[in-house]
């Protein structure tokens, strides 16, 4: 089993303020919207954790906050767009990144929550036999 990278972080004003100079080929720039940074990297040795924050100046390009020892800077750069199969989910991560591509690894706390959103429907589904409370 292979697993996604648990570190996190939150970017603090210098890199957001780097980040919106940032000129963008496309129309509308997509911002990370959760809190939390998560590294997209595989857990592996790797020499700087990278998350996901807005998209790039270029095509094919992605804003990475990247981090580790020497704090935190910005990285835009290519991504992976690797596919497992022709018409499958393409890689985030930047291009060469270390580890696996998104799609082959496993990420808990998605897992979980597929799990539970399982759990939800079977409940909310799953109990057709059982008698329904009665309305008035
Ligand atoms: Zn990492
Ligand atoms: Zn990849």
């Amino acid at each position: 089993m292979t697993y996604r990278c648990t570190e996190r972080t939150e970017p603090g004003q210098p890199v957001l303020l780097l980040a919106l100079a940032v000129r963008n080929h496309h129309p509308n720039t997509e911002w990370a919207r959760d809190g939390s940074f998560q590294c997209l990297v595989e857990d592996v040795e790797h020499s700087f954790h990278a998350a996901w924050l807005r998209t790039g100046s270029g095509e094919n390009s992605d804003v990475f906050l990247c981090w580790g020892a020497e704090g935190q800077w910005l990285m835009d750069a290519e991504c992976c767009l690797k596919t497992r199969t022709p018409t499958g989910a393409e890689c985030t991560i930047y291009r060469g990144h270390p580890g696996r591509c998104k799609w082959a690894y496993v990420d808990p706390p998605q897992v979980a929550a597929d799990a539970m959103a399982d759990q939800f429907m079977r409940d909310l589904y799953g109990r057709r036999g059982a008698p329904m409370p009665e309305g008035p």
